[in-house]
């Protein structure tokens, strides 16, 4: 038995409203949705649309304005920084449009990152490290730096420093947005291989059609609102 159909996200009344002198842009006006563990979820949509805003909120990176979130049982809204960010490092990898790697770190060490933070041994961390970049395929640039490597190559160290420490719930905006087709695929394909893998959870937004193809469940957002929601027969098959 799989355990594939527990809700792992779920959101109740989302509101995020920022204030930019006396202007009042609703970025998010009441969302209510739920992720099952397992799944590919998509945020789909137009540019301006608020799936950033969400994704930053579900990721606890921002606060909502009213609203419940809740992840793996925790209602994140109410937790204070510090919660948060070590809620973050033990149960959240992230992945993002313009790989955000340490410019002076190595592509191992880059991979290390997220594992210091928890406080793994230096030599698990090598190992767990060098595993990880050979599964990404970049076992012969382990110490190139990110300048030194391709858009696709810094987008796979990031994919296997989001995936190292094994976060039950992966994040990732427009993760392939400066990647060419091709590529694209290539990333899309090892994120999904490796979510399906782990029974993990990942959310990805996009505004391209293409991608939103990789997701078991597909939320449309437009104008901070749920504008359709739909399942892949895989996913909703019970
Ligand atoms: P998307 O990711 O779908 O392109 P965003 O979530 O980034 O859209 O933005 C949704 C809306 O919220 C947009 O109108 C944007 O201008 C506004 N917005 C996003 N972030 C901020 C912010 N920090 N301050 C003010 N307005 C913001
Ligand atoms: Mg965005």
């Amino acid at each position: 038995m799989s355990n594939q159909q527990d809700a792992i996200i779920k959101v109740k009344n989302l509101k995020k409203v920022y204030t930019i002198g006396s202007e009042r842009v609703i970025a998010l006006a009441g969302i209510d949705m739920t992720i099952k563990r397992g799944e590919i979820c998509c945020l789909f949509g137009p540019s301006g649309s608020g799936k950033s805003t969400l994704l930053n909120m579900l990721a606890g990176l921002e606060k909502p304005t009213t609203g419940q979130i809740s992840i793996n049982n925790a209602r994140i809204d109410k937790m204070n920084e510090k919660q948060l960010a070590n809620f973050r490092r033990t149960n959240f990898g992230f992945v993002f449009q313009s790989y955000n790697l340490l410019p002076a770190l190595t592509a191992l060490e880059n991979v290390e990152m997220p594992m210091i933070f928890r406080g793994v041994s230096h030599e698990l961390r090598r190992k767990q490290a060098l595993k990880m970049l050979q599964y990404v395929g970049l076992k012969d640039r382990v110490k190139h730096r990110p300048t030194q490597m391709s858009g696709g190559q810094q987008q796979r160290v990031g994919i296997a420093r989001a995936f190292v420490a094994h976060p039950p719930v992966i994040f990732a905006d427009e993760p392939t947005g400066n990647l060419d087709t091709h590529t694209t695929y290539e990333v899309m394909d090892m994120m999904s291989k490796m979510v399906k893998e782990r029974n993990s959870t990942m959310i990805i937004v996009t505004h391209d059609n293409e991608i939103a193809e990789y997701g078991d469940h597909i939320i449309k957002i437009r104008d901070g609102k749920i504008l359709e929601e739909s399942w892949r027969d895989e996913a909703t098959a019970t």
